[in-house]
């Protein structure tokens, strides 16, 4: 099955076509690691990997690389705000970024480049770039990318130069011939990190290490470019010019953008004070619940953000997984019968989910599909025999593996939502929780005399002895039928 994907430098939907047959040649745009990872990250990151999966799905190999800026303004300043070196600070938040990536269980990269170790690459490639006539040196010690010098510069963005111009100005201090002009390598101040260049010592610039590192591992042209919607412009931008302009080749063919996540409809941001760390997102919810929330839209829209959300996306996959847990009891042994006329059926769900991925990604689509399979399951329950229903179960799992759910076991979700202290009544099978014997006859025990001492209007002790029982996990109801008991 082809693929299509939305094309942010032509604005199309195109047939995706690798230059290796059935190999992905992917780079996407990884953290600055000067700060913890948050929400949005979060959003774009599995995005991407939903993306990595379908292709790994339709038995394409992957080539995935995904950068650590650990050189930048940003992270200089906030070594100087923490009062450590700025090597601390990378490492800390490269940590954080690293638990992020293992708790939502992203696709690792087959290649993890930091800037910092490519910087002769780096050197090499500005010295082409001047070579060529691309770049120019100040009397300072920075190189700048000439912007003029590049005809199509503004062709991912769609921006027209002359525009980009009016709206730039030129910073004190700074010595570009053109205000959109953008560094290459900085001369360092004194106490900042430094490497030695034709330049004298300085750092590269945060575009460069991207093309020097995507052309190193990728090559000079490779398949998929992604990252947030905010890096088109000037990042992804800046990428193309130095690569095209040192190459003379186009650089990346396809280049995919996620939409940003909104708070109250307002961008994250710092000013703002709106940041979600994932670390506390992973606190309150499993990372499947995560997932689902972040692929809920569709990629390229903007997708907002609530704890009311996460609640809705957590009770939604606890339903699937009550249908699920109670199908796969009921399968345990396989070898009852033959996979007859539903296996059509369910090879329709497959195929109607995967053609809604390979449209772009359209993931909102394909959640619907594997709801109604559950639903369709559900129904089906009695009249399928073991083989089939576990047929259907093991297909319903396969295709939510793409997506980055419905992959726990039901130990392991038990364990994810005790963790976080909520309740596993919602999705554990009916008949799966038993007590033995003596427990339950006591359990009755203990409802009888409560129920004496309510008749007695007792109402404390009876509360008393209800709330103790919640606290080592028992839920008492007085119904009209009498008291019931079920496992919180
Ligand atoms: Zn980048």
């Amino acid at each position: 099955m082809s693929i299509k994907l939305y094309n942010t430098l032509t604005g199309k939907k195109e047939i995706f076509t690798p230059l290796e047959d059935k190999v992905v040649k992917a780079y996407f745009c990884g953290p600055t690691v000067q700060d913890e990872p948050h929400i949005g990250h979060a959003r774009a990151y599995i995005a991407f990997d939903v993306l990595l999966r379908l292709f790994k799905y339709l038995g394409y190999k992957i080539k995935y690389v995904r950068n650590v800026t650990d050189i930048d303004d940003k992270i200089i300043n906030k070594a100087l705000k923490l009062g450590i070196s700025p090597f601390e600070v990378t490492e800390m938040y490269y940590r954080a970024f690293y638990d992020a990536t293992k708790e939502l269980r992203l696709i690792p990269p087959n290649i993890e480049p930091r800037a910092t170790g490519h910087i002769p690459e780096i050197i090499e490639l500005v010295e082409k770039l001047i070579e060529k006539g691309f770049a120019y040196v100040t009397k300072n010690g920075d190189v700048y990318f000439d912007v003029i010098k590049f005809s199509e510069y503004g062709k991912l963005s769609k921006q027209n130069l002359e525009k980009l111009m009016a709206g730039a100005r030129i910073e004190p201090g700074e010595e570009k011939k053109n205000p959109l002009d953008f560094a290459l390598w900085k001369r360092s101040k004194p106490g900042e990190p430094s490497w030695r260049s034709p330049w004298g010592r300085g750092r590269p610039g945060w575009h460069i290490e991207c093309s020097a590192m995507s052309m190193k591992y990728l090559g000079e042209r490779f398949d998929i470019h992604g990252g947030g919607a905010d890096l088109i412009f000037p990042h992804h931008e800046n990428e193309i010019a130095q690569s095209e302009a040192a190459t003379g080749k186009e650089f990346a063919r396809y280049w995919f953008h996620v939409g940003l996540v909104t708070i109250r409809k307002e961008k994250i941001s710092k000013s703002l004070g709106n940041i979600i760390p994932i670390r506390e997102v992973i606190k309150r919810y499993d990372y499947e619940t995560i997932r689902l929330w972040a692929i809920q839209a569709h990629y390229r829209k903007p997708l907002e953000f609530s704890w009311d959300q996460l609640d809705y996306y957590e009770k939604i996959l606890d339903e699937l997984y009550s249908v699920i847990f109670t199908a796969e009891m009921k399968s345990k042994d396989i070898g009852d019968g033959e996979v007859r006329d539903i296996r059509n059926a369910i090879e329709e769900y497959r195929r109607v989910f995967i053609k809604s991925l390979a449209d772009d990604l359209n993931t909102p689509k394909a959640i619907i599909t594997l709801r109604n399979m559950v639903k369709h399951l559900n129904n089906m329950l009695e009249k399928l025999n073991k083989s089939e229903i576990a047929y259907y179960v093991n297909t319903i799992r396969e295709l939510g593996w793409i997506l980055g759910i419905l992959q726990q076991s039901l130990d392991e979700r038990i364990m994810e939502k005790k963790r976080r202290g909520k309740s596993i009544s919602k999705f554990v099978p009916e008949n799966y929780l038993k007590l033995g014997d003596l427990s339950e006859q006591l359990l009755n025990l203990i409802i009888d005399i409560r129920n004496k001492l309510r008749e007695k209007k007792l109402y404390e002790i009876a509360d008393e002895i209800r709330a103790r029982l919640r606290e080592i996990g028992i839920v008492l109801e007085d119904t009209k039928e009498g008291t019931k008991w079920r496992l919180a």
